[in-house]
């Protein structure tokens, strides 16, 4: 597939995957990121990761049932 260059880029650092998910965290500002760091740091207490329109990832285990 070619690269969508109007596609965000996940903002962690060091990670250059397509963000497919934005984080809303409650002490900082939202993140967009990759579904690999949505899995991961949706686990934390308060942090809600929104699915991206145009993804088709599926949704991070836990995060959405709260
Ligand atoms: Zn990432």
């Amino acid at each position: 597939m070619p690269i969508d260059t109007d596609s965000p880029r996940c903002e962690i650092n060091g990670c250059e995957d397509r963000a497919t998910f934005e984080l809303h965290i409650p002490w900082k500002a939202n993140e967009l990121v990759c579904a690999g760091h949505a899995r991961v740091k949706g686990r934390k207490d308060g942090i809600v990761a929104d699915a991206l329109e145009n993804t088709e990832d599926e949704f991070p285990n836990g995060a959405a049932n709260r």
